[in-house]
This record gives C-alpha cells, structure tokens and sequence, in this order.
C-alpha cells in the first residue's frame, strides 16, 4: 500500500463499512426469524442461532474499530448472551426471541443516529507527505502481515500501521497465511486468534510456523474475546501480546515498534586495561563469548583516546602495571566531569586485604584474580545493566523514555557549539498537545498519558537517528533537527502533525483523536540556546492563538 493511499481508503473503507451496517442488521433480523421458524427442529434452530452468534460477534469487533462506540458496546452484550443461550440444551423462549428483536431494532436506530454523527466529523485530509520521512526510518524496510478475516478491521488494521511507513500485507484466513510465510517470513506478524478456518486457527497457525521455522517471526494476537483460553492459548503459541478489540492503535504501534526494532539489545561494551597482552585477551574472550563488545589498551596513557572513540559502559583495570597503578589511573578518571559515573572494577591478583579495602573504600569493585568465568560476567552484566538503568533515570523522561528536560537543553548546547565549528542548517521545534487538559478531564488521566507515549512513538518512528527528541514538560515536546532548514522541518513536522490527527488513542471502550500545535525555529548565526528556545515557543504560541493544529516558523 503506498503511504498516500492510506488515508482515502481509510474514508472508502469507513464509507462502505456504513453503508454495509443495513444490510447486516437485515441478516441478523432473518436469522432471527430462521430460528422462530424451526422452533420444532432443534439441531436446525442451533444452527441458525451459531451463525446468529458469529454475525454479532464480527459486528461487535467491527463496530468497535470503526468507532461506533455504542454499536460496539450493544453487540458485545448480545455477544455474551447469545453465547449463554447457544450452551443451552433446549430451544429458546418465543420471549427471549421478541427480546432479541427489539433489542437489534433498538441497536438499529442507535446506528443510525451515530451515522449522521460521524458523517459530520469526517476529517479532512491534507495528501501532502514527506518522502524523507519513511525513506530514513529503518521500518520502512519491514514487512508484517496482518491476518484477520473481517477485511474492515483488517484495511483498518493497515491504515493505522501505514502510520509507521512499514509494508503490511492483509491475508483473510491462515491458509493464505501459511502461503505467505512460506515464501517469505515477515519480521511481524499481526493476528486474529479466531479465523476462518475455525476459532483457534489463528494460534494453531502460529505454533505450527513455530515448530517449522527456525527464524520464525515474534507475533501479536488479538482477538474480539479477552477470555482466558484465548490468552493461554496466545501464551501456549509463544504469542509476545494480547490485544483485545477494539485496538488500541497506540499500544498496538508500541508493541511492534518493539518487536520490529528491539528495545535494548544493544551488546554491553567494555575496557579492559591490562599491560599483560595474554591475561587482556583471555578476559576479553570470556565476555564476547557472553555477546560483549570488548575493547583492551595494554598502555593506559591512550586511555582518554579510548574513552572518547569507544564510550566503553565499564572499565575493568589491572592494578599493577609497570608505568601506572591501576588506581592512579582510576582517580584521574574520576577527576574527569564526564567519566566520574563510569563504572571501574579492579581485576587484581593482589591477596593483601588493606589494600583490596582500600579500593572499594575509593568507591571501586575489586574481584581478586583467579576469578570464575561466570562470577565475572555476573558482576560486570550487572554494573552495566545498574548503570543503564541510572542512565535512563538521569538523562530520560520516565513517562515516554524520551530525554528529558535537562538533556535535551544540553544536546542543543552541543549542537551549538559543533554549529559554530563547522556552521550548518539547525532546526528547533517545540511541540505542544492541543486541548489536553479536555483530554484528561474526558478521558481520564491513565489514557491522557497513552496520548503522551503515542506521540512520543510516532515522533521516534517518524524522525531520524540523527534528530534529538525531548519531553520539554508535560504535554510539550522539542525536537532538534541537524542539517535541516526551517522549511524543511516544517513539511517534516506537518507530515507528522497529519498523521498523528488520524491515530485514534482510545479510552475504556470509547476511541478519540488528538492534534497538536508546533513552533520552528531556525539557528541565527551567533545564536544562543536560549533565544533559539524563546523564538520556537513563540511561533509555538502563535500556532495556538492561529486556531491550533498547525505548524509556524520563527521569523
Ligand atoms: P492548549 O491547546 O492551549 O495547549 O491547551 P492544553 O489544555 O493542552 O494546555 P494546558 O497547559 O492548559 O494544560 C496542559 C494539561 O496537561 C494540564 C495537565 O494536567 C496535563 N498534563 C501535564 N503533564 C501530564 C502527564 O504527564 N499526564 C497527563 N495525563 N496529563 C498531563
Ligand atoms: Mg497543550
Ligand atoms: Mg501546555
């Protein structure tokens, strides 16, 4: 699907789907007076009333997806009651029936109502999309499939993952599926537990690519039932999530961002500084093998060299060395603004206990050489996963794991002092949700923050690598733009501005969409930081006081 196309079939699909509520509201009357007609032939009354069941049940997921919350609610209901009646072992009350009749008509003219509603709130669409977008993003180079037979979820489904720039391939039952993963394996996979061919064949399907592929992708379930054979079953498949109808897009986006990219797989890297070549390379080997990244330095006055080209996350230090003890070259270290949280630990054969106390006394780990394999990446996995950790805590947003406040401002500080070096187009970009407060009141704080890491995501997904991204406060955002004009970042921003519109966040059963506002501000020559900040929050406050939903420049 070409990413322009995403958004009319989303109106075509919205538009048919409408127009196919009629006439299934007629199919669900007919059986209903299938089953009054065969109130003598019990097995054939049965029958009628599973595909009575059936119909209501796809009605309720899809209803829910195309955001006729009220529909999706009743069907859901009648859902749950059919499946009461459907385990009975006689036939059903002439009463239970006119119920069931009134209750569709009652569903009928709710439908109806809605529809002129949402006829009225269609959004408009803007076909405008930047082609530097997705092309930088590394899912643009992925593949999921989407397996659901109720082909409106499913282009719905599609429509929303064209958000990411991904390629999506929509496949109607799990024989078309198997077909497909055959001749290629996706690197996700999206799928409906109940589908055609029966209502597990979706985790079936599943457990058999298992089996059969060593290189099988990581997959999602959803399902329009959150019970819990569905959800053992998911976990029974080696599912990685459970989603229930009707999706939350953003929960949705965030579980294959994570599944499409990895979160944290980045190999741990460490120093070694060792003036024995041989001891170095047997230490160096032991945490490879663990899947490390090592470095070694047999001559530590090239440490700071290192230190900057590397970045190494841990230093394991020998502490005798011919020209330099190890714990000179530790207080040098920490005498270094930026290396005073890097963790060191000493790797000594040294037995003597005043002076092993005394290094852990200067705040270092000291393990005393021969030392097991497994202790050693059990200490130096841990320092690093600690150190990670804190890092995250310092540096990030907990929220959304953006950098926060303070890093951000000092990443803009670095971008001004390189721009100064070697001068080059910066863009700077304050974000800010439009109407959140109403959000929160509507909808509650606990969906106000899943808006917050929404549009945190889509910013990730929509930028580039090199791009900082920033939770400013709390509903702001910033962005630093390397090598981009202000113009440029405007069609950037704008295209996000116009996708992030048609996410649909949801709340409880309801579904609702968000907007914001942006001011860009182009680096003057001899700038500093914070006038750059002050001009894009002014052009941040004229796009508010513009009428919001829009992007303006800094003049
Ligand atoms: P405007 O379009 O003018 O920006 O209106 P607004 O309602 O978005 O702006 P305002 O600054 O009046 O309100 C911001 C709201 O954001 C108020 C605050 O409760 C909410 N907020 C701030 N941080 C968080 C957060 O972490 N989570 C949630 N759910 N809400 C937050
Ligand atoms: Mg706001
Ligand atoms: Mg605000």
């Amino acid at each position: 699907m070409e990413k322009n196309e995403g958004t009319d079939l989303l109106q075509q699909l919205h538009r048919d789907y409408t127009a196919s509520l009629g006439p299934q509201f007629d199919q669900i009357e007919n059986l209903i007076d299938a089953i009054a007609c065969s109130d003598t032939a019990f097995d054939e009354a049965q029958q009628f009333l599973r595909e009575l069941h059936r119909q209501v049940h796809s009605l309720s997921g899809s209803s829910g997806s195309f955001g006729y919350d009220r529909l999706h609610k009743e069907a859901r209901n009648l859902d749950q009651r059919l499946n009461v009646f459907l385990k009975k072992s006689e036939p059903l009350h002439p009463d239970a029936l006119q119920q069931l009749r009134s209750e569709i008509t009652a569903m009928r003219r709710l439908t109806d109502a809605a529809i002129d509603q949402q006829a009225r709130k269609q959004p408009a669409i803007s076909k405008e999309s930047s082609e530097i977008l997705a092309s930088t993003t590394e899912l643009s180079e992925k593949l999921v499939y989407v397996i659901e037979d109720d082909l409106h979820v499913g282009a719905e489904i599609m429509q929303q993952l064209s958000l990411l720039g991904t390629r999506v391939n929509l496949l109607e039952n799990a024989t078309l599926a198997a077909q497909a993963i055959k001749q290629q394996m996706p690197d996700a996979l999206l799928i409906d537990i109940g589908l055609p061919e029966g209502m597990f064949a979706g985790t079936q399907l599943v457990s058999e690519m298992q089996q059969r592929y060593d290189n099988a992708a990581p997959v999602l379930f959803f399902s329009a039932r959150g019970d819990w054979d569905s959800r053992l079953a998911a976990v029974r498949a080696g599912g990685r999530a459970f989603l229930t109808k009707p999706l939350d897009y953003g929960h949705l986006l965030a579980l294959l961002n994570q599944s499409l990219l990895g979160a944290d797989n980045e190999p741990y890297r460490v120093l070694i500084v060792d003036d024995s070549v041989a001891v170095a390379n047997y230490t160096a080997e032991v945490l490879r093998m663990a899947g490390m990244s090592v470095e070694i330095l047999n001559h530590p006055e090239k440490i700071f060299d290192v230190l900057l080209a590397y970045k190494p996350e841990l230093i394991l230090l020998d502490l005798y060395m011919p020209e330099v003890n190890g714990n000179e070259v530790a207080r040098v270290l920490r005498q270094h603004p930026d290396l005073m949280d890097i963790p060191i630990v000493f790797l000594s054969t040294e037995k003597n206990a005043d002076l092993q106390y005394a290094t852990l006394a200067q705040g270092e780990d000291f393990l005393q050489k021969p030392i097991q394999d497994e202790h050693l990446l059990q200490v130096v996995q841990a320092r690093i996963q600690r150190s990670r950790q804190l890092g995250t805590l310092m540096f990030n947003d907990g929220l959304t794991g953006l950098l926060n406040h303070v890093a951000l401002k000092q990443k803009l500080e670095e971008e001004i002092s390189r721009n100064q070096r070697a001068p080059h187009p910066v863009s700077f970009v304050m974000l800010d949700i439009d109407h959140f407060k109403m959000v929160n009141d509507r909808f509650g704080h606990p969906a106000g923050d899943r808006v917050l890491k929404t549009i945190s995501r889509v910013l990730q997904q929509r930028l580039r690598k090199a791009d900082q991204i920033g939770r400013y406060g709390g509903e702001e955002f910033a962005v630093i733009l390397p090598a981009t004009t202000a113009q440029q970042s405007v069609k950037i921003i704008n295209d996000i501005r116009e996708r992030f519109e048609l996410l649909s966040h949801s709340a409880d059963s309801t579904t609702f969409h968000c907007t914001f506002s942006a001011g860009v501000a182009e680096l003057l020559p001899g700038e500093e930081a914070d006038t750059l900040v002050q001009r894009a929050d002014k052009a941040l406050y004229d796009a508010k006081n513009h009428g919001r939903n829009q992007v303006h420049v800094a003049s």
